[in-house]
């Protein structure tokens, strides 16, 4: 499949990790949106939020352990997930992704 982050999650294509394990890979932002913006991914392919059951959702489980892990490690407290569905919230990528955006006072959602 020529998915960006099935490359990214397979090695293929660098980025810059923050974790890993073999479920879940945690890479920053190439584009920036907070002083701190990591994304957090399942190996695994699925297409966003949409894609999510209840015979998978365990690796959203794992994804939301992980978070607070790398959140401390990184050193902030205070942050925003994000998770864009589709074209009109913005989703780009079509491979589930968590959005960590930290560092600023983020403000009222839109
Ligand atoms: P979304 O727009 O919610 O689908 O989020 C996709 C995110 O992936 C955007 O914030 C992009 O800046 C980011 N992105 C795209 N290509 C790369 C890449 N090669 N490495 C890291 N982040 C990327
Ligand atoms: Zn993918």
């Amino acid at each position: 499949m020529d998915c960006l982050f099935c490359k990214i999650a397979a090695g293929e294509i660098p980025s810059n990790k923050v974790y890993e394990d073999e479920q879940v890979l945690a890479f920053y932002d190439i584009a920036p949106a907070a002083p701190v913006h990591v994304l957090f991914i399942p190996k695994t392919h699925l297409a966003g939020v949409r894609d999510v059951t209840a015979e998978n959702a365990t690796v959203v489980a794992h994804i939301f352990a992980v978070i607070p892990q790398v959140a401390a490690q990184l050193g902030v407290t205070d942050y925003r997930i994000v998770s864009n569905n589709g074209a009109d919230a913005g989703q780009t990528v079509q491979h589930l992704h968590f959005h960590l955006l930290a560092g600023r006072e983020l403000g009222a959602m839109g």
